[in-house]
């Protein structure tokens, strides 16, 4: 299975997709979704395009499902184009749910669904209908499609529909819309609690609340691996020692045989000059550890990864090295690309290149800024 040019894709025999051989690749180690940088090389002749496009769907996940998609809309990475072209708070990710973040609206007790607007600066209500009932407090995203009321009607039947008070929170002009939806729903029964006419101003504080998914952490590990093999070139990829992981990259499994994440301690302290992935390596006890620390520089909690992997023989006395994928300030771009790779010693990032880690139960970041909006308008 192995082409003229020799190349031979890694993920033979794991991925079912592969092609098996190829002519040329060329693939970033870290999803172009998280930006471009100057002097980033390509992971060249590893993976086929069938195995790139099956990673590309957790990658997908990654960008959007989790920290890291707030954290793009605040580095300005999501907002490009005119109208983004997901809401990761709206929409599900190959089958991941969105994203939930969850703080009080501004006056009330009441907890409701928000989104990140203005690039991440300020938050504001998504389309919603909170049902309260005795025992429960229900969020339904208001989806284009529920503007039918076949759609909505069948949507509130799935989630049962007993309510003591239903909330709507919608642009002013689709309220009356809503409104007769729920009259023909429960009939007149019930109170309808209308929040967007409530005064606009006052601030909350959101927290997302996340639980990363299988494919997430997929997604952490294939990041974690062709960083290794881009920058350690005596590395093939189609060494035996890796079979584990690209069964796991493959087709999940038990990650905690590869990765593990917990918070460090230490990285509260470091100095940096410019938010940045940090990704180390470093071989201990023949096991190759990769350690990968997304957006550091945006908030405190630092999430530190760890991806363990049996070491060749090949590599068993490789240096350790650590890389900056480091922004430009926001709003800045150099012929096309949003920051640089800067070596983890370069003093504008003052960063050691080998993390002490402690590994504890997981702090996830939350968001939180301030909201002087109105509601959906
Ligand atoms: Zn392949």
């Amino acid at each position: 299975m192995r082409t003229r040019r020799g190349f031979q894709c890694i993920y033979a025999g794991f991925i079912p997709e592969c092609a098996g051989s190829l002519l040329e690749s060329a693939e970033h180690c870290l999803p172009r979704g998280l930006g471009k940088f100057l002097g980033s090389e390509r992971l060249r002749g590893r993976v086929c395009a069938p195995c790139n496009q099956e990673l590309g769907k957790v990658h997908d996940v990654f960008l959007h499902t989790g920290p890291e998609a707030i954290c793009r809309e605040l580095m300005g990475l999501s907002g490009r184009k005119k109208h983004r072209p997901k809401n990761p708070y709206m929409e599900q990710t190959h089958k991941v749910p969105p994203i939930d973040a969850l703080g009080k609206f501004p006056g009330t007790d009441m907890d409701v669904l928000w989104e990140s607007a203005s690039g991440g600066a300020a938050i504001q209500v998504i389309p919603q209908i909170v049902i309260t009932n005795p025992s429960e407090i229900r969020r339904i995203r208001l989806t284009p499609e529920m503007r039918s009321y076949d759609c909505f009607s069948r949507v509130l039947k799935s989630e049962g529909t007993a309510a003591s008070r239903v909330a709507v929170m919608v642009p002013e002009k689709e309220l009356a819309m809503y409104q007769a939806f729920l009259a023909r729903f429960y009939g007149n029964s019930i109170q309808n609690t209308n929040l967007s006419t409530f005064s606009s101003g006052g601030s909350t504080t959101a927290r997302m609340l996340f639980t990363p998914s299988p494919d997430y952490y997929r997604a952490v590990a294939v990041i974690g691996f062709h960083f290794l093999l881009s920058h350690c070139k005596l590395l093939s990829g189609l060494e035996p020692q890796f079979a584990g992981l690209k069964k796991y990259i493959a087709s999940g499994g038990d990650r905690e045989l590869f990765l593990k994440c917990g918070t460090d301690p230490l990285m509260k302290q470091v100095g940096l000059f410019q938010c940045s992935h940090l990704l180390s390596l470093k071989i201990a006890d023949n096991a190759i550890n990769v350690i990968l620390i997304y957006f550091a520089g945006i908030g405190s909690n630092f999430v530190v990864w760890k991806l363990t992997i049996p070491a060749p023989e090949t590599v068993i006395s490789m240096a350790a090295e650590g890389w900056a994928y480091s922004y430009y300030p926001r709003g800045i771009k150099k012929k096309d690309f949003d920051g640089e790779l800067l070596p983890l010693m370069d003093q504008r990032c003052r960063v050691p290149p080998l993390l002490k880690l402690n590994l504890l139960n997981p702090q996830w970041p939350t968001l939180a800024v301030d909201v002087f909006r109105k509601p959906p308008a």
